[in-house]
């Protein structure tokens, strides 16, 4: 969550800042700031409540000059989404100003310290420690900032990522993190001049230069003008800078003529999807090949179990994922929050698999509990979107997604990415363990393989959603259902209306209806049933009459040729036939969009809902 920005180099900062606050706004946008040491030699900090456009339009007068700056775009944890919460923050004498992303648990007791040494703070905020902190050692040990920062986080307890600038020293940028992502990109103007650029993921940097370096926990970084770039830890040993290349291109981070980035996404599946297997899904050789499985083969063979542990929607496609691994391998699968698993004490053997699935590779409670499991000497598996991201480096072994920078904060390629990267993972573990006969296999490999062309289907015959969509916007409530592999689509596809439309909804296995959430059916509440012809047809059908009796809408998700549902359904999607462990990647699709126009025609902004942010770094 939040967003960091800065750069460092001959160009004018300011719009460099701006540009990169818009493609991180995606992880926050309560608050928005800037900072830059202007031609003059002043430390200008300027920020503003709400989105950055507002930003932008409060600078209108303002001195925007100078080649070195920091921006934030903030998502708040202490202190309401207000001005002077707004990063970045000034230190006491105004020579320090600081931008910050994560939550210093230790902030009360400094402030209280900092306080009685005389240091008045403006803000509620947890972050304006930092920088007086900072200050206060600058000072207490006459030292340097690079210095002065390595003492103060020595005293920090928490997670950060901060970027410092110093009035009195307008050729040096200053970053630093632990827990909390940062990147540094590295590039020359064309007379050879060293540039940097930072931000908390790539996508402010890779409209400028392709070469990052991923900073590690408790790394500082110092750059100046005339090219240093040092990098050394709390306990000032120097570290070696590596340098990595950039696999993002600047059409992923444009709408490319969609409304928003979610509907753009939802119709970018498909391709994602032919990317995502591409190399790895073979149909002439009928082979399937996770290198990431396949080099630690002993691993997966001999393991006790498989923990996925996850958050939000990729809990749902991780549960997707147990039943496949469970069906196809016969190794017991568990599916845990993370959150609650790193606070339990959960058993975890040496000879379990841990599996942390998270499209951004940053979500501060799945990078916990990986940690946790690791210090229990499990073997760790990642399955992330955003290469080189946190858990990707955290984990022994693992997979990425490459469905593509996803923008929308309802997260949508991801899932079907996270689920067809689940289903590869359970092939070539099912191999290894030798549990699926061949013409079971080969079928399942010939049938995920069209996966992408009948989303393509979906996509195109279910163009009218949007109209029917408007009808539902009245609604205070919805019921999704579906069992077996279904149920977690219900559960994702309640989850997509909620986030968006805000409306509420719940998602359940069909037949657990009628232990209580059947006594909320009545004319006004909708129901989606997620009814295809494989799967416990007959049962759902029964579901289904036990709600049209008591007067429920039925909107279904119904198998292409499909008669017996649809009749007894006021609107059903359709969607082709394929074996039940696949149907959630083409019913989730409908899902989708059916939220997407509930929220549009709300007039809600789906790309970034109240109260949410893409990157969940904070716990
Ligand atoms: N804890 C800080 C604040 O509330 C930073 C939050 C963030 O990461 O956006 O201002």
């Amino acid at each position: 969550m939040c967003g960091i920005v800065g750069y460092l180099g001959d160009q004018q900062a300011y719009p460099i800042l701006i540009k990169g606050l818009h493609r991180l706004e995606y992880r926050g946008y309560d608050s928005a700031g800037v900072s830059m040491i202007s031609q003059s030699g002043e430390l200008n900090v300027y920020k503003a409540k709400g989105k950055v456009v507002a930003l932008e339009e409060s600078v209108k007068n303002d001195d925007i000059s100078g080649t070195i700056g920091i921006a934030h775009t903030r998502w708040a944890t202490h202190g309401e989404p207000n001005a002077t919460n707004a990063h970045p923050h000034y230190s006491q004498s105004k020579n320090l100003s600081l931008v910050h992303n994560g939550i210093i648990e230790n902030y009360k007791t400094l402030r209280t310290e900092l306080e009685s040494r005389g240091y008045t703070f403006c803000s509620e905020t947890d972050t304006e420690v930092l920088v007086q902190l900072v200050e206060c050692m600058m000072d207490t040990h006459k030292s340097d900032l690079f210095t002065a920062v390595q003492f103060a986080l020595k005293s920090v307890v928490g997670a950060y990522a901060i970027a410092i600038l110093e009035k009195s020293n307008p050729d040096q940028l200053i970053c630093a993190r632990k827990g909390s992502p940062l990147i540094i990109g590295v590039g020359k103007n064309e007379n050879g001049n060293a540039e940097y650029y930072l931000g908390s993921d790539a996508t402010p940097i890779v409209e400028y230069t392709n070469q990052v370096i991923y900073l590690n926990d408790e790394e500082i970084a110092i750059m100046d003008r005339k090219g240093r770039l040092d990098i050394v830890n709390l306990q000032n040993v120097q570290q070696t800078p590596h340098l990595h290349t950039l696999q993002m291109n600047l059409d992923q981070l444009e709408k490319g003529g969609f409304p928003h980035f979610m509907l753009k996404e939802i119709w970018e599946q498909p391709n994602a999807l032919r990317t995502c297997i591409r190399g790895r899904l073979n149909k002439e050789q009928k082979d399937v090949i996770l290198s990431g499985i396949i080099d630690n083969k002993e691993k997966f063979k001999n393991c006790r179990r498989i923990i996925i542990c996850a958050c939000g929607t990729s809990w749902h496609s991780a549960l997707i994922g147990k039943y496949f691994i469970e069906e196809a391998c016969q190794i017991p699968v568990e599916v845990e929050y993370a959150s609650e698993f790193r606070y339990r004490n959960p058993v975890i053997f040496e000879d379990d698999v841990v599996i942390a699935v998270s499209q951004s590779g940053e979500t501060a409670d799945t990078l916990a509990a990986i940690q946790l499991a690791k210090s229990k000497g499990a073997f760790l598996y990642g399955i992330c979107n955003v290469i080189g991201s946190s858990i990707a480096r955290a984990t022994d072994s693992g997979t990425y997604l490459h469905v593509g920078a996803e923008i929308g904060v309802a997260s949508t390629k991801a899932f079907t990415g996270q689920v067809i990267t689940l289903s590869l993972l359970g092939l070539v573990i099912a191999k290894v363990r030798n549990t699926l006969s061949d013409d079971m296999y080969n079928m399942l490999v010939d049938e995920l393989f069209m996966i992408p062309d009948k989303m393509q289907w979906t996509l195109e015959n279910n163009k009218n959603i949007d109209e029917f969509a408007q009808k539902f916007t009245y609604c205070k409530n919805f019921i999704y259902l579906g069992r077996g592999y279904n149920y977690p689509v219900a559960l994702e596809g309640a989850l997509k209306l909620k986030e968006i439309s805000y409306i509420h909804a719940e998602g359940y296995p069909a037949a657990e209806m009628k232990h209580g959430p059947i006594a909320l059916i009545d004319e006004e509440m909708p129901v989606v049933v997620i009814a295809p012809r494989q799967g416990m047809y007959d049962k759902v059908v029964s579901n289904i009459q036990e709600i049209k009796s008591r007067n429920g809408k039925i909107i279904s998700v119904v198998t292409e040729g499909d008669t017996i549902v649809k009749e007894m359904s006021d609107y059903s999607f359709v969607i082709p036939d394929t074996r039940d462990c696949f149907v959630p990647m083409l019913a989730v699709i409908p899902l989708q969009l059916l939220s997407y126009y509930v929220a549009t025609a709300k007039g809600r902004n789906v790309d970034q809902p109240r109260n949410l942010a893409k990157s969940v770094t904070v716990e």
